[in-house]
């Protein structure tokens, strides 16, 4: 618990509904005290009835900016000033800077996910990248991969209503970026092995892997993968899902989930704080190294 909390602190929220089991304060305020910054994090539990006002609240208060999760990150962008190209293309926001008055809307979940494949030394300008899924991980993963110089992304979804609004924002990314974006149906396994041999990296943005379908994978062929192939899960619990076990057999690199909420966490305190989070102490503290 922090002591020396004084009448310079500011505030950032957290507005979502359910909240209560998030890591984000933990792990945001672990931070703030190790870099000994003078700001707090706290969860509000707000639904979309309710956010009007809390963005109201956050104007008035002078809150330093907020993060947004379900069910918030579509709706909120109209309460906003101001959207990053990402927000725009995606629709969906998870965070917001309060600059003297200014609400900007930001989505870091793309970044943090960019950002843990360069940690890992993977460069992906002019590559190419497969997403499994596009929902809000997957969207927002496309989105800033095609802003970022990535040369062909394939995503695959069921036919479910995520695949019609992915439809609309792969055509908005092919009119407006560099990059050519491709949507397929997840049945056809004929189309996914050819997408994922010619890929740099594989990418699971849907829930198969955990609870309730921990066990599970959406590649159950190992043949699919080619050993150059990085495989990475949007998924951090469990830390290894059965994709990952089966990437690792066939002798691929594989990535977690831990990365990219770790990163997308390191981009909201650069946008709120300027500084640049302690990612490794984080960890630590976090228990995500074990
Ligand atoms: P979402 O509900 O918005 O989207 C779910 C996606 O999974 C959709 O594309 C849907 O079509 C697909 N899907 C659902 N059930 C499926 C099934 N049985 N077979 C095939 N596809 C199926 O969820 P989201 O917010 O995009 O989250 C997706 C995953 O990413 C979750 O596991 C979540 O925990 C994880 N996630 C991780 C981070 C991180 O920082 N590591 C951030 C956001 C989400």
């Amino acid at each position: 618990m922090r002591s020396n909390i004084d009448g310079h602190f500011l505030l950032i929220g957290l507005m979502a509904y359910p909240i209560r089991h998030s890591l984000s304060p933990q792990m945001q305020n672990t931070i703030y005290s190790k870099l000994n910054i003078p700001y707090v994090y706290l969860a509000f539990e707000v639904d979309q009835e309710k956010l009007p006002d809390a963005i109201k609240g956050l104007r008035a208060l002078g809150l330093r900016g907020s993060a947004v999760s379900m069910p918030n990150k579509q709706v909120v962008c109209q309460y906003l000033d101001k959207l990053t190209p990402a927000v725009e293309m995606s629709g969906a926001c998870n965070t917001i800077s309060n600059d003297n008055g200014v609400l900007t809307g930001y989505n870091t979940d793309g970044m943090g996910y960019m950002r843990m494949l360069k940690e890992a030394g993977v460069n992906m300008i002019g590559k190419k990248i497969t997403i499994l899924g596009a929902g809000g991980a997957g969207t927002a993963i496309a989105v800033q991969a095609a802003l970022d110089g990535v040369k062909e992304i394939t995503i695959f979804n069921q036919k479910d209503e995520c695949y019609t609004k992915i439809e609309a924002i792969a055509e908005k990314l092919n009119q407006n970026t560099q990059c050519q974006v491709n949507v397929l149906d997840l049945a056809d396994k004929t189309q996914l092995r050819q997408e994922i041999a010619t890929s740099t990296v594989l990418c699971n943005a849907t829930g198969v892997g955990m609870k309730p379908l921990e066990g599970q994978s959406l590649i159950t062929d190992p043949t699919m993968l080619h050993a150059d192939l990085i495989v990475t899960d949007c998924i951090y619990s469990p830390r290894k899902t059965k994709l990952l076990e089966i990437a690792e057999q066939q002798g691929c690199k594989t990535l977690n989930g831990i990365g990219m909420m770790l990163w997308q966490g390191a981009a909201q305190i650069k946008i709120w704080t300027g500084e640049d989070a302690p990612i490794e102490y984080v960890k630590e503290k976090m228990g995500f190294n074990d």
